[in-house]
């Protein structure tokens, strides 16, 4: 049987996880790929008698098991916790940290969700949230002077600005301070960073984007090892509900396997694109770690293994960005990143427009998009087009 399980796992390369972690064939059958079961409870032989610990489908389910695995591999982890969305993962993952009266140290451009969550949901629980450039250490330092947080929470790179924030650095300050340092790790995935060996606490992942990778299905991760802090998670996780569905799980997983292959691919071309757009006279400003002039780009080449595949670029106004943002073809105006196909978004009044007015606000004149796995040329012929007809 061949086991890909267990400890061994985290000494093959990230490919060979990628496609066995979790995926041991169906020992009844032979079946090459498991089956997804849909049962939503199991057999007991006599009162209590659970085969593999399966009771229910809440609890817990062997699709499920299996994503869970593969996801804690990518990471050579302890744990892994997969959610029915990014914002249930974080959310469970709050709520087993915090207690009211804590406070979140937050980066100044986080998903839009993170902080409507922290400010909207959990702010009402007594949370407390204070805001701070997490690529700018100095000013995170002194932050956590005036008063010590119980989680600092960032992304990078992060949404939309691209900002780069170090990684070890931050976790230092924060693991003396005494908070859980926290990584969204949704833009870079798995395959290009790894924040758990660079020193963070807990990986937090909206598997909708990158890993599921085809824009099918929502779901989202926790990537830890702290036991106790799992433990907390996964009742959560039982209590609360938001477990991912065993079709959901399956197709999170069948998207992992090819990961690896997506993220190269959706870093080259971002390249080609975000090189293409710096040299045209109509593009005001592009974000892209991979570009030298970028002033997170020496430290994004040494934390990560590729700049990943997405793109924000200034147009001269906001009236230019949304003429552009609407004139596409190929890239389809859509909320959502990190799929096979190239997507469109003008932040400020879509994935951004909850944090409209608030200190996370995005320039008026950025769109942002997101690189897909189309032949480039093709790509750069319709942001060509686009431009041309500003
Ligand atoms: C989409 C996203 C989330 C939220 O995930 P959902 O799956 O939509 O709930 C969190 N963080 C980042 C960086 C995201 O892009």
């Amino acid at each position: 049987m061949s086991d890909t399980h267990g400890s061994d796992s985290r000494e093959r390369g990230f490919g060979t996880r990628a496609v066995h972690a979790g995926q041991s064939f169906d020992p009844t059958t032979g079946a090459v790929i498991p089956p997804v079961h849909f049962s939503t409870t199991y057999a007991q032989d006599g009162i209590g008698g659970l085969r593999q610990g399966y009771e229910y489908g809440r609890s817990g389910n062997p699709t499920r098991t299996a994503l869970e695995t593969q996801l804690a591999a990518l990471e050579g982890a302890q744990h892994a916790l997969s959610f029915s969305s990014g914002l249930a993962a974080e959310d469970a993952l709050l709520r087993a940290a915090l207690a009211p009266g804590d406070e979140v140290l937050l980066g100044n451009d986080v998903y839009g969700g993170t902080y409507r969550l922290l400010s909207r949901v959990l702010g009402g629980w007594g949370v407390k949230l204070r805001v701070v450039d997490m690529s700018d250490l100095d000013a995170v330092a002194a932050a956590i002077a005036e008063r010590a947080p119980q989680i600092v929470w960032v992304e990078t790179p992060s949404n939309p600005m691209l900002r780069i924030t170090d990684i070890a650095g931050l976790a230092r300050l924060g693991h003396d301070a005494g908070a859980l340092v926290v990584v969204d790790n949704t833009f870079a995935s798995p395959a290009l960073q790894q924040p758990l060996a660079l020193g963070a606490d807990v990986v937090v992942h909206s598997t909708t984007k990158y890993l599921g990778g085809h824009s099918d299905v929502v779901g989202g991760a926790l990537v830890l090892n702290d036991d106790a802090l799992y433990e907390k998670a996964k009742f959560l996780q039982f209590a609360v509900g938001a477990v991912s569905g065993p079709l959901d799980a399956w197709l999170t997983t069948r998207g992992i396997k090819t990961l690896e292959l997506r993220m190269r691919r959706h870093s080259e071309s971002a390249q080609r694109i975000a090189e293409h757009l710096s040299a045209d006279p109509r593009v005001a400003a592009v974000h892209y770690p991979g570009l030298p002039g970028h002033p997170g780009h020496a430290l994004a080449a040494s934390q990560m293994s590729g700049f990943g595949g997405i793109v924000s670029l200034e147009l001269a106004d906001a009236a230019a960005a949304r003429r552009f943002a609407e004139s596409t073809r190929l890239f389809q105006l859509a909320e959502s990143l990190g799929g096979v196909e190239s997507l469109m978004n003008y932040p400020d009044e879509m994935t951004h427009a909850s944090v409209r007015g608030t200190e996370l606000a995005v320039p008026e004149r950025l769109v942002r998009l997101s690189v897909g796995i189309e032949s480039v040329e093709d790509l750069l012929a319709d942001l060509d087009a686009a431009l041309a007809g500003l």
